[in-house]
């Protein structure tokens, strides 16, 4: 089995390209409830969150989802050994094989990092799957992207960074911009309950300069 199979293997999920998301909100704000277009971006949102969550565990409990097992629909997680003298990740079930210096440079520097946000991508995905409505799916989706990345240390309380980023393809200031202005369309009132806190923690960490402040005071 050479390397290159091996990261043949691998296949990091997409982000949401804008204009997809954009036209669900569309959507929502004429009250049109597209199942197939709600499940589409649910799923693309699904997995990214599901790959994100697998890359944490990898990360912090030293436990690699297989890929190979992973692409047949078997849940494989190979014991990271965190020695210098250690060899390569080896997966027992399907012989998958990969160092983990190989392994982390496929996701580094492609949003997959979960930060201090985890927490938000696992409950999307227990929110999504046990969802039964289009409305429910929305609400979900439409949480998880105006969620924030917290950071750990000094100010437990205190968001960092957009999550989205994460989800929707983009820079961070674009991608910002985008969920401030779909966030605005008529929508359902427990959505605009997403954008009073989407509002309020974006004050917290950053206030970008093309955004109204529309909203002070509550309005
Ligand atoms: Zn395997």
């Amino acid at each position: 089995v050479t390397v290159h199979d091996s990261r043949r293997d691998i296949r990091w999920s997409p982000r949401v390209p804008k204009w997809k998301l954009r036209r669900l909100y569309e959507h929502v704000a004429r009250g049109l409830w597209d199942d197939e277009l709600i499940d589409d971006v649910g799923m693309t949102v699904y997995i990214r969150c599901r790959d994100i969550v697998n890359i944490h565990r990898a990360l912090r409990e030293g436990k690699v989802t297989c890929p190979r097992c992973d692409a047949r629909g078997r849940e494989t997680l190979i014991n990271r050994i965190r020695r210098k003298d250690a060899g390569p990740l080896r997966c027992a079930v399907c012989d998958w094989s990969m160092t983990w210096r190989d392994y982390h440079r496929t996701f580094k520097r492609r949003q997959l990092n979960p930060g201090g946000a985890v927490a938000a991508f696992r409950r999307f995905l227990s929110e999504f799957a046990s969802a039964r409505s289009a409305q429910a799916k929305v609400l979900a989706i439409d949480r998880v992207i105006h969620e924030f990345h917290y950071s750990l240390r000094q100010e437990p309380g205190r968001p960092t960074r957009a999550a989205g980023v994460n989800l929707i393809s983009g820079k961070l200031g674009d991608v910002v911009a985008f969920l401030d202005a779909v966030s605005g369309f008529a929508l359902p009132e427990e959505m605009r309950e997403t954008r009073r806190g989407w509002r309020s923690r974006l004050r917290a960490t950053y206030w970008p300069d093309h955004l109204e402040a529309e909203g002070e005071g509550g309005g």
